[in-house]
């Protein structure tokens, strides 16, 4: 019977809806996001909307027609440094219509794609727009810092030594995305990306640390994309880094979570791994040309071990963060957060603190306090590193090389690795390397630890 009624429901529901649209639709908000790979358009309007996008040369632009709509914001102001834009300008075509007209610095190639509501937005309409040469499309995933000398500093480190270890740092949500959003008005975005920045220096500062931001700016990126990043470029670890709000305005404290695929450990734990992965439809991403995305990885050894080093990496960071302050809760959390979903990649997700707890969003804005957070996430990477060396690799004893702390150093015997190359590389002699480590003659193994002297 049901099935019988459905199709004559549908053609009514149809034929409603079309009366519905005959109405113009209205552009409520049109907001630009740019990121290292590509610009992003998004324009909310009050209903589903028809639209046609082609390009026009010399000058180069891009014309965006929506059928039957009429402009009710107004059009975003442009990122002096977009890779694309100049500026856009709209205006009616055929009295009903809308044209919007894309300035371009170069040609591009566009993609439009439209998302239905969800719990953030109505209707919206996306344009992703890229440099046509391509230049653009690959993501470089370097860590960009405004102090240049810090930089400098970077780069001299990666020169001197071979592989050094990469600590994906990834800033949740982003651009279209805000995340939770305090009783201040603070977003969750700005504050990962504030701490992850901190952590970033910090990690810099690090013989044999290299970090690498997934999202350094005001941008969204998917996912998916998150671990794609962190894959490509081999990072040893991913701290996804978050700051979420909780319906109970009194919950307080940092917690830290691993993926888990059999269920979470608690029911808070579930939600708010619910309300992450929900972030791509918030900060769109077009999910009917990503089929794979959120699909279920293979279960695997690999996989297996990872998570268990996920764990351990996550106890460390959860221990420092105790330190700091309280913990909402005393243990490594786990759920089904699909940025964790690295195969190869140990992955923790740091939640920092409650912004929905007012004493806890004023803290987060605090520059000191996001400094302390960092502080105590790199102690317990450093932690991790410390109990799971990658081969070959200088990892600093002391707990944090302030200045002056002047901790023993260690190095991990990897596959050809020479003492007298160990050595030449530390500026020490040999004979004092072998009196500092108690060596008789110059046999070293693979994943020996050797402490190093300090230079004389
Ligand atoms: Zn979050």
């Amino acid at each position: 019977m049901n099935r019988l009624i459905s199709p004559l429901l549908l053609l009514l529901l149809a034929v409603a809806g079309q009366s519905v649209c005959a109405e113009q639709a209205s552009v409520q908000g049109a907001r630009v996001w740019t990121d290292p790979a590509k610009t992003r358009l998004v324009f909310e309007t009050s209903s589903a909307i028809t639209h046609r996008i082609f390009p026009l040369d010399e000058p180069d632009r891009l014309v965006i027609d929506l059928d039957d709509a009429r402009m009710e914001s107004n059009l975003p102001k442009v990122d002096l440094g977009d890779a694309v834009l100049v500026g856009l300008r709209g205006g009616v075509r055929g009295g009903s219509h809308l044209r919007i007209v894309l300035d371009l610095k170069q040609p591009v190639r566009a993609k439009s794609f439209a998302l239905s509501p969800n719990e953030r937005y109505g209707h919206r309409l996306v344009i992703d727009l890229t440099p046509k040469d391509g230049s653009g499309v690959r993501r470089v995933a370097l860590p960009s810092f405004p102090d240049s000398s810090l930089s400098k500093g970077a780069g001299r480190k990666r020169a001197g030594r071979g592989s050094p270890v990469v600590v994906a740092i990834d800033a949740g949500h982003g651009g279209e995305d805000p995340g939770a959003i305090g009783g201040g008005g603070t977003k969750e975005k700005d504050v990962t990306l504030a701490i992850a920045r901190e952590l970033a220096k910090l990690i810099e500062r690090e013989p044999g640390l290299e970090a690498l931001m997934i999202r350094d700016g005001d941008y969204y990126v998917g996912l998916q994309q998150r671990i794609d990043m962190a894959r490509e470029r081999r990072a040893d670890l991913f701290v996804s880094i978050h700051a979420d709000a909780f319906a109970n305005a009194n919950a307080k404290g940092s917690s830290v979570y691993t993926l888990s695929y059999s269920g979470a450990s608690s029911e808070a734990a579930k939600w708010l791994a619910s309300r992450e992965n929900s972030a791509d439809l918030i900060g769109g991403v077009d999910l009917s040309t990503n089929d794979d995305l959120l699909a279920t990885v293979l279960m695997d050894m690999t996989q297996n071990a990872t998570i268990e080093h996920s764990t351990e990496a996550a106890a460390m960071v959860l221990a420092n963060l105790g330190r700091l302050g309280v913990v909402h809760r005393n243990d490594v959390q786990r759920a089904g957060f699909a940025v964790l979903k690295a195969p190869d990649v140990p992955s923790i997700l740091v939640e920092t603190a409650f912004i929905s707890n007012s004493e806890e969003e004023r803290r987060l804005r605090d520059r000191g306090h996001q400094r302390q957070l960092a502080e105590a996430i790199l102690d317990g990477v450093k932690g991790y590193f410390r109990k799971y060396p990658p081969h070959g690799v200088l990892v600093d004893a002391s707990p944090r090389s302030g200045s002056g702390g002047g901790g023993a150093r260690e190095y991990v015997i990897g596959p050809g690795d020479t003492l007298s190359g160990i050595a030449k590389q530390h500026s020490v002699s040999i004979s004092a390397l072998r009196a500092h480590n108690g060596l008789n003659d110059d046999m070293i193994r693979v994943g020996q630890v050797l402490s190093i002297p300090e230079d004389s």
